[in-house]
């Protein structure tokens, strides 16, 4: 049964901001940092908390939760057709180690809102409808990030995600066993069960939507990137005595290297996104000519034909630039840009303007789980303004009546794909 543009309206007008903005106060005392941020690190202590307060909030709205494999959850409200498909909204809790309150957190407790908003409204769906909390999108303690998606998605990546070994050297599989037996009993979920839609909420992470005053995004897609590891490979030797002409400094070339590379991604419409945020010199001693340098890059551009260009470049500049050095690339990750569904963008701007939010399409820069989810089902993001574009830092910062523009707009989709 389709809901009326009246109950569309009456669903908008319940999303409560204070409500909201205290879900997310609640959040952030998981992994509170001095610097006003959260330390909230996949399946630490802070993370299981923070998930165990969200299957409190869930039963409260008298929603099950359900986990799957990888430990994602699934808070559900039934619809009138126990057998119809589901539509969801959600993201995830986890944070950078340095991370904000707001990151994830938000496409989450949205999510949350938008229960208490159909409760409010009294808005019964023909489909059920369910928040998701995605395990491991940062891939900061574990590797890679949207694992969570990623595994619900292609479930035969499932054991290789489960034995990833943390930075602390924890192993997956133990951390999410742990956070079983503190969560308690739960019904499970099977990986890559079919959904009619998926909407997910964020802050922007970039300045556009404060630059032109709009306070919804409409995520046309995700752009398209390319990832390397780069090993350069010289040889160790005393710094007061080798002579420098003899020299094989791995640190000499691979900067090079790094100067080169800025130098080649260079256009001038400011599309590419190239960055090396790991550079590590081996052994790391003052008086050591250093015998290797591994480094990484993260190259990211929505033009699909630049990305293959420049991408297809960066090992033979390497090899150009090596000087006596060795030098290695390895892509170890690569995606195509992906679009989002213009059925929903569509419901989006639509839902927008029924809040009276003002809003413009863009796309987004960051990887997130709704770029898995587009496998599964017509997919779409909300974007929702963030100070000064800052995120994945302690800084980060969104207003009360932006987040509740952001879930106003969410909870109409989500309910208007669920009938
Ligand atoms: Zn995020």
């Amino acid at each position: 049964m389709a809901l009326t543009e009246a109950d569309l309206a009456r669903i908008a007008a319940a999303v409560d901001e204070d409500r909201l903005w205290r879900m997310h106060m609640e959040m952030a005392k998981f992994g509170a940092t001095a610097k006003g941020g959260v330390c909230r690190e996949c399946l630490t202590d802070e993370d299981n908390q923070a998930r165990k307060l969200l299957i409190q909030w869930a039963h409260e709205l008298r929603c099950t939760v359900a986990v799957d494999a990888i430990g994602n959850m699934f808070i559900r409200r039934p619809g009138t057709d126990p057998d119809a498909v589901p539509v969801a909204t959600g993201s995830h809790l986890d944070s950078q180690p340095t991370g904000g309150k707001f990151d994830g957190a938000f496409g989450v407790l949205a999510g949350i809102e938008m229960l208490h908003a159909l409760d409010a409204a009294e808005i019964t769906t023909t489909r059920p409808v369910e928040v998701i909390n995605f395990t491991n999108e940062e891939g900061g303690r574990f590797q890679p990030g949207v694992m969570g998606s990623q595994v619900y998605t292609r479930p035969e990546e499932l054991e290789r995600m489960l034995s990833a070994v943390g930075a602390d050297g924890v192993i997956l599989r133990d951390a999410l066993a742990a956070f079983r037996a503190m969560a308690g009993p739960m019904e499970d979920r099977a990986l890559n069960l079919p959904y009619a839609g998926f909407v997910e909420a964020h802050i922007e992470q970039a300045p556009m939507l404060e630059e032109t005053g709009n306070t919804i995004g409409v995520v046309t897609g995700i752009q398209g990137s390319r990832k390397y590891q780069v090993t350069v490979t010289g040889e160790e030797a005393h710094s007061g005595t080798m002579p420098m002409r003899r020299r094989k400094d791995a640190v000499l070339a691979a900067s090079t290297m790094v100067v080169g590379l800025h130098r080649m991604m260079e256009d001038p419409a400011d599309l590419t996104r190239f960055n090396v945020g790991r550079f590590q010199a081996y052994p790391g001693a003052p008086s050591v000519v250093p015998g290797q340098v591994r480094f990484a890059i993260d190259f990211r551009c929505p033009d699909d034909a630049l990305r293959e260009g420049l991408g297809g470049q960066i090992a033979g500049l390497c090899q150009a630039l090596a000087g006596p050095c060795d030098v290695q690339v390895d892509e170890i990750q690569r995606s195509e840009t992906t679009p989002f569904d213009p059925g929903v963008m569509a419901m989006i701007r639509k839902a927008a303007s029924r809040a009276d939010a003002p809003s413009m399409d863009l796309l987004s820069g960051a990887g997130h789980d709704a770029r898995n989810m587009t496998k599964l089902c017509p997919t779409g993001m909300v974007f929702v303004p963030c100070k000064d574009g800052v995120s994945h830092n302690e800084a980060e910062s969104a207003t009360a009546a932006d987040l509740a523009a952001g879930a106003r707009v969410v909870a109409q989709v989500v309910a208007e794909m669920a009938g």
